[in-house]
């Protein structure tokens, strides 16, 4: 994380020196995707944000730069270990969830379980191309009426000849409409399973939402499966069973874990700056003890979001991570950020509820963040079943 600007004694949103932990290789990721997201990303990021559009010609440096699937080794991807991850979303969310949020999409939801349930053929089909950018994937798990609960999902896959016909809706979809192979779950006689449905497959229909106030820079469709019949080699055979969807979910809620934490950091960032600037009272505005404990609290936090995450991020390169201390920390980063942009759009006034200032961009992001890949009180239940053995969930 970069100092204070301003210059003055505060260690900036790094103040447990976090950065002297990391590897040389591990800092040029974070230092080269911080630099895109500061050049090329944020000059465009607010317009995209407020005209409902998602800026995707920013995939082909994104692609260019490695960080589409960074974890997997091979097929064109980078190999990069957990942390490098997790700094590529930290910086991306900096900027903002949409960005971060495609390539989470993309990496630990669509090429994570292509390269762990697949076969051959479907790896080499589509990890190279979706690496590159050439092609886009989305997940569907949600549906309309089954969010926190998809075990009970409606969508259903019938084996039909050496095929299969899958008939049902998904609901809140990122990617949706815009990619060309959706990896969709389906309940099967043998459990819920996942398949690979390409774009233009006939019965296959994408609708997107255009009344969002949150994460406006973002594509998020509905997807509708209307007897859509697909050859037998779109089944990815590894699925067998809604755990294994839950994996993909842990892959992407370790990233929100880190993003979050960049978001934070933007929020105290920006209006650190700002109250530095503005004068109320003959005075600076972060000359007020009331602001400074707002300062005290959000670095406070980030910090503890900072170390939390990266002790997850070196036991997940050990093998040794676990899903509810990736829901522990996928919660936290949450509330972190959503505290963060809480009290910096307040520091900031009136300023703080306009787009010429990125607050009210993440103030609005952190809500669909807050709710997707498990909203709090879910990961809430999963701790709680973590810490007394009796899951509370029905
Ligand atoms: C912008 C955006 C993008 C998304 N992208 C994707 C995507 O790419 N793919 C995908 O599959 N999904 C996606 N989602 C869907 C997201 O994962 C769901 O919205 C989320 O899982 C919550 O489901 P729900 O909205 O149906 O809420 P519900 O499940 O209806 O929950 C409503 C409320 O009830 C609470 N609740 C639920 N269960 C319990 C319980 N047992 N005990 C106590 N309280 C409970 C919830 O915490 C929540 O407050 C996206 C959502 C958004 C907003």
């Amino acid at each position: 994380m970069s100092q204070r600007p301003t210059g003055s004694a505060a260690r900036g949103v790094d103040f447990f020196d976090v950065d002297s932990e990391l590897s040389d290789e591990e800092r040029l990721v974070r230092d080269t995707v911080r630099a895109f997201v500061n050049d090329k990303a944020l000059p465009i990021l607010d317009a995209a944000f407020v005209n409902d559009r998602f800026p995707s010609e920013l995939i082909p440096a994104i692609a260019e730069m490695g960080l589409l699937g960074a974890s997997i080794t091979g097929y064109g991807c980078a190999g990069a270990n957990s942390v490098a991850y997790g700094l590529i979303c930290q910086e991306l969310e900096r900027g903002d969830s949409g960005l971060r949020s495609f390539v989470s999409v993309q990496s630990s939801l669509v090429m994570y379980p292509i390269h762990a349930f697949g076969t051959e053929a479907q790896k080499e089909k589509w990890l190279p191309r979706l690496a590159a950018g050439e092609a886009i994937g989305c997940f569907g798990l949600t549906e309309p009426d089954h969010g926190s609960d998809p075990g009970t999902m409606l969508t259903r896959a019938e084996q039909r000849g050496s095929g299969w016909v899958i008939r049902g809706a998904k609901a809140w979809i990122t990617n949706g409409s815009i990619a060309d192979v959706a990896l969709v779950w389906a309940k099967t006689d043998e459990g819920i399973r996942a398949f690979l449905v390409e774009k233009g497959t006939p019965g296959f229909t994408t609708h997107d939402y255009r009344n969002k106030f949150s994460l406006r820079a973002s594509v998020t469709s509905e997807l509708f499966f209307d007897d859509c019949e697909v050859p037998g080699d779109a089944l990815l055979p590894g699925t067998t069973g809604l755990k294994h969807a839950l994996m993909c979910l842990t892959q992407a809620r370790y990233g929100i874990a880190w993003g979050t934490i960049g978001m934070a950091a933007a929020c105290y960032e920006a209006a650190l700056h700002y109250a530095d600037q503005r004068i109320v009272f003959g005075r600076p505005v972060s000359s007020f003890q009331l602001q400074q404990a707002k300062f005290a609290e959000m670095l406070t936090e980030i910090s503890k979001g900072q170390l939390l995450n990266l002790r997850l991020g070196r036991l997940k390169d050990q093998g040794r991570a676990d899903f509810a201390q990736v829901s522990m920390a996928k919660r936290n980063g949450c509330r972190t950020a959503r505290q963060a942009a809480h009290l910096a759009r307040e520091i900031l006034g009136a300023a703080g509820v306009v787009h010429d200032y990125p607050i009210a961009r993440h103030f609005c992001n952190i809500e669909a963040v807050y709710t997707y890949e498990g909203t709090d009180d879910i990961h809430t239940l999963i701790l709680g079943d973590r810490i007394t053995g009796k899951p509370a969930f029905e």
